[in-house]
């Protein structure tokens, strides 16, 4: 079946070159103007992707992506006139998956679709998606293991070998409690590592994640025993 994307966009020559594009790649599109209009498309569900222009006539992309997070992990691209904009969504806050700087090339925008969708479809060549979130926010963590990435809201980390394995375990089973010789046999560290390397590489990847989603914070410490990947937002 082919993707469904939510265009969210006011201006109707932009939105008219941006369905015509997404034709052109074999996918389907859904255009609204309005915030509320998006949001409605997104709960009605079978959206794959939302392209959500920042600038709307009742209210703003960034706070209507928030309020699809409230209940969808759907991947999102902002289209933003404003480069100033681009502070708040490369921080991806928001909890967005790339964005887009007004003017922009159509069909520059269905190939970073495309791409976004190829990494958000489970189940396609050791590619797999863990939800994960603490703190009221919620993200997808994706593992990409055919390349050895980690992606967070679609920017890889830049890991070290021992912190990827690490997070790579811990993303495979969230909940669950890692001790520190699960996860030094998990990165293959030698027996004879301290536990306190253990900590070190958690403190890294926890400064790495900080970096894509700072009020995020999904690593949790359990005293004594070890550490977990948060599955959801407390
Ligand atoms: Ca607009």
């Amino acid at each position: 079946m082919p993707p469904t994307i939510l265009l969210v966009e006011d201006d109707r020559p932009i939105a008219d070159n941006v369905i015509l594009a997404l034709a052109r790649e074999g996918m389907g599109c859904r255009h609204v103007s309005l915030a509320a209009e998006g949001l409605a498309q997104v709960r009605a569900g079978g959206v794959d992707l939302a392209i959500l222009d920042v600038g709307l006539p009742d209210g703003n992309g960034f706070d209507l992506c928030r309020a699809i997070r409230v209940f969808s992990d759907v991947p999102v691209i902002f289209l933003t006139a404003r480069s100033d904009e681009i502070d708040r969504v490369v921080g991806l806050e928001i909890g967005a998956d790339d964005y887009v700087l007004k003017p922009f090339s159509p069909r520059e925008l269905a190939a970073r679709v495309k791409t976004i969708l190829r990494r958000a479809r489970p189940g396609q060549s050791g590619v797999s998606d863990v939800k994960c979130g603490a703190n009221q926010t919620r993200f997808f963590l994706q593992v990409d293991e055919d390349r050895a990435k980690i992606f967070c809201r679609g920017v890889a980390l830049d890991l070290s070998r021992s912190e990827y394995l690490m997070l790579k375990a811990l993303a495979a089973r969230p909940e669950k409690v890692f001790s520190r010789a699960e996860l030094m046999d998990a990165a293959g560290l030698a027996e004879a590592s301290l536990e306190r390397t253990v900590d070190s590489h958690i403190k890294s990847l926890r400064a790495k994640l900080a970096a894509l989603a700072p009020e995020a914070d999904p690593i949790r410490t359990h005293r004594g025993l070890g550490y977990s990947l948060a599955r959801d937002p407390a």
